[in-house]
C-alpha cells in the first residue's frame, strides 16, 4: 500500500549525473590530447611487447561501463532501501507521521489543482495507557501491530494509512468526500470493536474526520479532524465524529 517514490529517486537527477559524466569525459579526451597520453601509452607498450595497448584498452572498455552499471544499480537499490526506512514505522510497518505530513501537502495541492475530493480520518485508540498498565507494554506494543493491519486491510489501495504518534493513526482518502470518509472510519470502528486483539478485554478506537474545504490548507484540515477525535472522545468514545452530525455509536 505504501507509494514510496522519493526526490532522490528522480530521473532528473541520474539524467543530471549522465551529463555530467559525458562532460567529464570530454574534459579527460581534451587533456589526454593535449599531453598526449596515447603517445606515451603507445611507447610503453612497445617497450613490454607481452602486453597489447589494445588489449588493455579493451578491458578498460568493457569492464569499465560493467563497474559503473553494477555500482548505480547497488547504490539505487541501497537508496530506495534508506527512503523507505526513513518512511516507515518502525514497529507497524506503515508509513510515519514525517511521510504521511509528506504525502498529505502534496495530495493537497493536487485536490485543490484538479478539483478532488479530499479528507483525513484521524483516530486514537481509547483508554489505551491501561492497556498498558493491565497487560504491559510488550501486550500493548502486539495490540497496536495488529491494530495497524487490521486497518490497513480494510482500506482502499489508494488510501494512505500512517502511524502518527503513540497510539494515533491517520488515512488520507483520497477522492473521497466527507461522508465516504465517514463510512470508512464507520466500519473501521466496528472491525476494531469486534476483533479480538489477543488480551481479555475489548480494545476500542474514537475517529475523527475532515473533508477539504476549497483552498484550506493541510494544516487547517489536520486542525478540524484533530477536534472531532476530541469530540468523539467528549462523546463517550468509541465513536465517529465528522462533518455535520456526530454518527452516535449504534
Ligand atoms: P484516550 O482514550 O483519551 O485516548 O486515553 P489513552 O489512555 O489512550 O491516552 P493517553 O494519551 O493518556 O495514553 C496513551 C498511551 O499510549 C500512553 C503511552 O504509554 C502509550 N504508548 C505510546 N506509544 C506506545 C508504544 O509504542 N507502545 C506501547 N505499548 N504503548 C505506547
Ligand atoms: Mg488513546
Ligand atoms: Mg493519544
Amino acid at each position: 500500500m505504501p507509494r514510496f517514490t522519493h526526490k532522490y529517486l528522480d530521473i532528473r537527477r541520474l539524467i543530471g549525473e549522465l551529463v555530467l559524466a559525458v562532460l567529464l569525459l570530454v574534459l579527460v579526451f581534451l587533456l589526454t590530447a593535449r599531453f598526449d597520453v596515447s603517445e606515451w601509452l603507445m611507447e610503453w607498450a612497445m617497450r613490454h611487447e607481452a602486453y597489447e595497448l589494445d588489449d588493455i584498452l579493451l578491458s578498460v572498455l568493457i569492464v569499465g561501463p560493467v563497474y559503473l552499471l553494477v555500482f548505480a544499480w547497488r547504490r539505487h537499490r541501497e537508496m530506495g532501501k534508506l527512503v523507505e526506512e526513513a518512511n516507515t514505522d518502525v514497529l507497524t510497518g506503515i508509513l510515519n507521521r514525517r511521510r504521511a505530513m509528506e504525502l498529505l501537502t502534496r495530495e493537497v495541492r493536487r485536490s485543490h489543482r484538479y478539483h478532488r475530493q479530499l479528507s483525513v480520518i484521524l483516530f486514537d485508540i481509547d483508554h489505551f495507557k491501561q492497556i498498558n498498565d493491565q497487560f504491559g507494554h510488550p501486550a500493548g506494543d502486539r495490540v497496536l501491530q495488529s491494530f495497524a493491519n487490521l486497518a490497513s486491510a480494510r482500506m482502499r489501495d489508494l488510501d494512505l494509512m500512517a502511524r502518527t504518534g503513540g497510539e494515533e493513526f491517520m488515512v488520507i482518502a483520497t477522492e473521497t468526500g466527507g461522508e465516504g470518509a465517514v463510512e470508512l472510519a464507520e466500519r473501521l470502528r466496528s472491525a476494531v470493536e469486534t476483533t479480538s486483539f489477543g488480551i481479555d478485554q475489548a480494545v476500542t478506537a474514537s475517529f475523527g474526520v475532515s473533508q477539504l474545504r476549497p483552498g484550506e490548507s493541510s494544516a487547517t484540515l489536520m486542525q478540524r479532524a484533530d477536534e472531532r477525535l476530541y469530540w468523539a472522545k467528549r462523546g463517550g468514545r468509541n465513536r465517529v465524529s465528522g462533518p455535520g452530525a456526530t454518527a452516535a455509536k449504534p
